[in-house]
């Protein structure tokens, strides 16, 4: 059987939020407890993080420690998981090199990710290589491992179709009859709305760099305020008795994603399930606060262990520097194994290849001086 194998990982620009939560992490912790899989590496993406923030090594500097301490209070254990920082394992940066050779810049500014992320940040008149070449360094990072699996949202499948393409060129050119890299499959999440889990104001994605998150790490009350001040229902629904709506109405979409039948029963027992809470509010005489505080209790309930297994975490901050190292040192091992079969199948192993030596020796072998 060959081996199942994940690789994932997010940007330390900031401190994770509940939209990576129920598009990835929620996930990549269960499939760590499932015990299927052979070795699961999860990384901080430094150095893509810099593409495009180049000019504010700090703030990636300090996130580092931040995702650290969020993933392992989600769930994330070092022990069963291999945490890497990914500026740690230069490997990679050689694997994107070679990788890049294989992809056009057609293809790159095909990218709907990319092109969506250059409009976000500007970058149209003047879009750094780093930045637009970065879906080329997200498949160093996938094949170096030799990642089966990739536990991401929606907005990574362009990467993951990247990747796929460059694996099968890769194995086509160099290693046709014993394919080096290994082609991988995204795993999004099932539920709709765990995809791409709008922000608090109703924007289409919660994202750090929109500033529109509740945080893993926020505290109760932060999370409350968001919830009943900040957060984006129907403009239309004025009164409790006209008829709501559910398209784009930020607090059923968050429901959908985190609610069970058995919050019914202990906070909200009007309803059984959220079909019949739906409904109630589709038809009118439901009120925006009632849904609000129905689902701060279900946010509260999720995110109290994580946050008290953060604020213990807190307490020894080197220890959680030296998982990290200790992750990066034994992801870097996989890696250099990788590339070095990489080269080979690109025939620039020169060095130790013996029988190079020996033809290009023989080559010469009837020149004397
Ligand atoms: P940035 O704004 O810096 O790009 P981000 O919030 O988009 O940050 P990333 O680190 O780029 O976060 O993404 C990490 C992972 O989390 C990816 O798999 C991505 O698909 C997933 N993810 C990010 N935001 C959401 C969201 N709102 N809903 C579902 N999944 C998300
Ligand atoms: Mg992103």
């Amino acid at each position: 059987m060959a081996n199942k194998i994940i690789l994932t990982g997010d940007r330390p620009t900031g401190r994770l939020h509940i939209g990576h939560y129920v598009g990835s992490l929620r996930r990549r912790v269960e499939l760590q407890n499932s015990g299927e899989f052979d070795k699961i590496f999860i990384m901080i993406a430094d150095a893509q993080a810099l593409t495009d923030n180049f000019d504010n090594p700090d703030k990636v500097r300090a996130n580092i420690i931040e995702v650290a301490l969020d993933y392992i209070s989600a769930g994330i254990d070092p022990e069963k998981s291999t945490i890497l920082v990914q500026s740690q394992i230069p490997e990679l940066t050689e694997l994107t090199f070679f990788y890049s050779n294989l992809v056009t810049v057609s293809r790159l500014q095909r990218n709907p990710t990319v092109k969506n992320e250059i409009q976000l940040r500007n970058f149209e008149t003047s879009i750094p290589v780093g930045f637009f070449t970065y879906p080329i360094s997200q498949a160093a990072d996938i094949t170096a491992f030799k990642a089966t699996t990739v536990p991401v949202g929606v907005d990574q499948l362009p990467m993951i179709e990247q990747t796929k393409e460059i694996v099968q060129r890769f194995n086509f050119i160099y290693s046709p009859d014993k394919p080096v890299l290994v082609d991988c499959e995204a795993l999004i999440p099932e539920n709709e709305s765990c995809k791409r889990l709008p922000g608090v104001d109703g924007n289409a994605k919660m994202s750090k760099s929109l500033g529109n998150c509740i945080y893993l790490s926020d505290t109760a009350d932060d999370v409350k305020e968001k919830i009943m001040k900040k957060m984006f229902t129907d403009p239309q629904h004025l009164q409790v008795s006209d008829p709501g709506h559910l398209e784009g109405n930020v607090v059923f979409t968050y429901l959908d994603a985190f609610c069970r039948d058995e919050h019914f029963e202990r906070y909200l027992p009007d309803y059984a399930n959220l079909e019949e809470m739906k409904a109630h509010y589709t038809r009118g005489g439901l009120g925006d606060v009632k849904c609000k505080k129905f689902l701060n209790e279900i946010m509260q309930e999720t995110l109290e262990p994580i946050r008290v297994r953060r604020h213990e975490l807190e307490k020894d901050i080197p220890a959680i520097y030296d998982i990290l190292k200790k992750g990066s040192e034994k992801a870097r091992e996989t890696a250099t194994q990788t590339l070095a079969e990489v080269k080979a199948a690109m025939r620039i192993n020169y060095f130790d290849d013996a029988e190079l030596i020996r033809a290009q020796s023989e080559k010469y072998s009837g020149s004397k001086d």
